[in-house]
């Protein structure tokens, strides 16, 4: 294995809101090992819409180092999947330039969670010899009276897609920190055991 820092680019894909954005953002505004207080979120009108810059459509990344298991690790987190312009090779780009993905659906959604599965089929049909490191995300856990995927189905689906899963809330940045540092470690084991 390699020593000193490493560099992963890691997409988050996933239906229109679901969270990737409210995630992608904690994870650019957190330093060194992304704390996880929560002073941010005092009011309770986490699930309304926040207003959209409509025109901005250039490519969203983000990177941060982190600390994982006494090693470093930069992360490029890209949140270019939504294009407003609709051009499909943003989308075939982003199945190529991943070394690892994060499938995001929101368990209010089951349509998003529905939708998750077909984006691991595609990335499977884009991937074919790779073995790539993929989490599923389940986000919105703290929306616990709207839910509509159980912990049990999202577990058992990541079973069929041979990934990871974690449910997690941007809202209240539970689990936010594990997600990121777990992306980290699968990509490590998959390098490792080369
Ligand atoms: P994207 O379209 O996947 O990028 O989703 P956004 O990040 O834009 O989020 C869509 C909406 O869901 C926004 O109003 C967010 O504030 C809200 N949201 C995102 N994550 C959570 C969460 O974990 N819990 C709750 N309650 N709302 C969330
Ligand atoms: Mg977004």
């Amino acid at each position: 294995s390699e020593s000193g820092n490493t560099y992963y680019r890691v997409v988050m894909i996933g239906e229109h809101g679901v969270g990737k954005s409210t995630l992608a953002n904690i994870f650019a505004g957190v330093h060194d090992s992304l704390d996880s207080d929560c002073d941010v979120l005092g009011e309770d009108q986490s699930s309304t819409e926040q207003p959209q810059d409509e025109g901005e459509c250039e490519e969203d990344t983000y990177e941060r180092t982190l600390m994982v298991d006494g090693e470093s690790a930069t992360i490029m987190l890209l949140d270019m999947w939504e294009n407003k312009s609709e051009e499909e090779w943003i989308q075939d780009h982003c199945m190529q330039v991943g070394d690892a993905y994060l499938i995001v659906y929101s368990i209010t959604d089951r349509a998003s969670f529905e939708k998750a599965s077909e984006l691991r089929i595609q990335l499977r049909r884009a991937r074919q010899t790779e073995d790539i490191p993929i989490i599923l995300v389940g986000n919105k856990s703290d929306l616990v009276r709207c839910r509509e995927v159980s912990v049990s189905e999202g577990r058992a689906c990541a079973v069929v897609f041979d990934c990871k899963f974690i449910e997690t809330s941007a809202a209240v940045q539970h689990n936010v920190k594990e997600l990121f540092e777990g992306i980290v470690r699968q990509v490590r084991l998959r390098r490792d055991s080369k």
